[in-house]
């Protein structure tokens, strides 16, 4: 309980600890098990808790007040940290604030509860972008045939944000009666998966991560999105300046004295903040409200931008679809160009693409393209760089390709120098005109290399090399920090799918793109927002030894 009033920010006064003990309290009584079963997942998955431990929160569950300091006082200090720190059991309890606190107490420390606890936190970081989008997808599926489908849904928090990954998953259900709405959904939910249902809210025990729904009438809407959109210093700093022009803004409004202002949307929420709107890629960056100010916002390159995808595999290497069926997607996604580029030989994918099966790729393609004229379609490789930097396909093949990307899928053990040798190498190959995810990162598992980045860049620059950002949710990379570095350096930057699957050629690019968005990337800074000329200009002036200009 401690921790609590250090994120409130106040002196632990008896009465108040009372009242939020029996709030706390009524939360546990309507669904005892899960939140501690979650909390001791949580504690124990970080080797915190001995059975011993498990006992004692066991108990801690069932005290009293009195008993509960006292206890608390007895776990180890790494699970008094988590329940400090409001990870999980205390965040799935303040999804609705009504729940926690009581509708009674004041409205201000409620703001300030959730403000202190909106995650944002790195520390707190969990859930990779793919899976928070299809557990996002499910939700809403799921939710909407146990409640009705509500007016609209809105995804928030650090998946609207593009966030590589977020402490949980968080969707508003906009509906004129949020209370009815989320008391049928909390009804109609199996018990164990149900965490809290609040009075128009719901938290709900997604293996392993919560998903948090808040339901919202549709006047609240704008206020709600930006809210719980967050990150919560960008909200706070929104709430100073609200404050500044004489207005309030809460979770369910902006309010000048007891009026509610009408909003028809975000972006009249920032006009009566007199801002421009704020792109939710950058809300997290600290000095965005200054550019807000100056007008000197960035314009990002956006999804409607892009024309054309050149990394997407087919059956010819590990990819589920044909090569027609990936043109057909990448055509109705309305792009001018695509590239196929299925793994080389030594790739360690499920299946590669043989040197002989690269002709018969080539004679399909022929075909395909006679039937679909308004696209066209290159065809290249993801050649797997070797230890010693050079390639797995002889020049005589590449040569004949249309485009070349070049990857690691492992470090052989290497060290970060030598991972930057072979980069080095492969980089002043001329017929190497790409390199995929160079940092090789997985989202929540692997942090990637940790390679001297400024030089590679420097080096892509150098050679009319491109470096990609890679929107698979297994890659995600380059992540935003680098992308922005590369772009500074000046290297040529790519936003590719790296798609396995047709239908998911769009959802992969949003996703790239929405990184490109967080590395503040505008329209010409990226190289496939333009047409194929400038693609095929690309590729042969670095066969040709001729210098690339942007
Ligand atoms: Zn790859
Ligand atoms: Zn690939």
């Amino acid at each position: 309980m401690a921790g609590v009033y250090r994120a409130l920010g106040r002196a632990p006064d008896a009465a108040h600890l009372a009242h939020l003990s029996t709030a706390i309290r009524r939360v546990l009584d309507h669904q005892p098990r899960t939140p501690w079963s979650l909390l001791r997942r949580a504690v124990e998955a970080q080797g915190l808790l001995t059975g011993r431990d498990s006992e004692l929160l066991e108990r801690l569950r069932r005290a009293d007040h009195d008993e509960l300091a006292q206890l608390y006082r007895r776990l180890p200090a790494g699970a008094r940290a988590l329940i400090r720190q409001g990870q999980h059991p205390l965040r799935h309890r303040v999804a609705d604030e009504d729940v926690l606190l009581g509708a009674d107490l004041e409205r201000h420390l409620a703001t300030d509860l959730v403000d202190t606890l909106l995650p944002d936190s790195p520390e707190d970081a969990l859930v990779p972008l793919g899976r928070a989008w299809m557990q996002a997808k499910q939700a809403r599926k799921e939710l909407g045939a146990a409640a009705g489908a509500p007016d609209a849904w809105h995804i928030v928090g650090g998946l609207r944000r593009t966030d590589p990954v977020s402490p949980d998953v968080a969707l508003l259900a906009v509906t004129a009666e949020p209370e009815t709405w989320a008391r049928r959904a909390a009804d109609a939910l199996p018990r164990d998966v149900l965490v809290v249902a609040g009075h128009r809210g719901l938290a709900i025990a997604a293996d392993p991560e919560p998903i948090v729904v808040h339901a919202i009438r549709p006047e609240a809407a704008a206020s709600s999105l930006v809210w719980y959109t967050g990150p919560r210093a960008h909200v706070r700093e929104l709430k100073a300046r609200a404050h500044g022009l004489g207005l309030e803004l809460t979770r369910d409004a902006l309010r000048r004295g007891e009026h509610d202002l009408v909003l028809a949307d975000e972006l009249a929420l920032y006009a009566r903040l007199e801002l421009p709107f704020i792109p939710v890629e950058l809300r997290s960056r600290p000095e965005v409200l200054d550019l807000a100010v100056s007008g000197t916002l960035p314009e990002l390159v956006d999804v409607a931008d892009i024309q054309g995808d050149l990394h997407m595999h087919t059956v010819y290497s590990d990819g589920r679809d044909s090569v027609a069926g990936m043109v057909h997607a990448s055509r109705a996604l309305g792009y001018r160009y695509m590239a196929i580029t299925d793994h080389s030989p030594t790739a360690r994918a499920s299946r590669v693409l043989t040197l002989e099966r690269i002709a018969a790729q080539a004679e399909e393609i022929a075909a395909v393209r006679a039937l679909a004229p308004d696209i066209t379609i290159l065809q290249g490789i993801e050649c797997d760089i070797q230890e010693d930097g050079s390639l797995d396909v002889p020049d005589s093949v590449l040569e004949r390709l249309d485009i070349v990307l070049a990857s690691m899928h492992e470090s052989f053990g290497h060290s970060p120098a030598r991972i930057l040798q072979r980069y080095e190498r492969v980089l002043r190959h001329p017929l190497v005109n790409v390199i995929t995810h160079p940092a090789n990162r997985a989202p929540g598992r692997l942090p990637g290399y940790a390679l001297a980045f400024a030089r590679l860049f420097e080096e892509a620059a150098r050679t009319g090399t491109a470096v990609e950002i890679d929107g698979a949710p297994g890659h995600l990379d380059l992540d935003p920090p680098l992308a922005e570095l590369a772009a500074a350096i000046g290297a040529p930057l790519l936003v590719d799918s790296d798609c396995h699957m047709a239908e998911r050629l769009g959802r992969q690019m949003r996703f790239g793109v929405g990184l490109a968005r967080r590395a503040a990337l505008t329209k010409r800074q990226v190289l496939n927002t333009r047409d194929v000329n400038a693609i095929r200009a690309f590729v042969s002036a670095k066969r040709e030894g001729r210098p690339w200009q942007a």
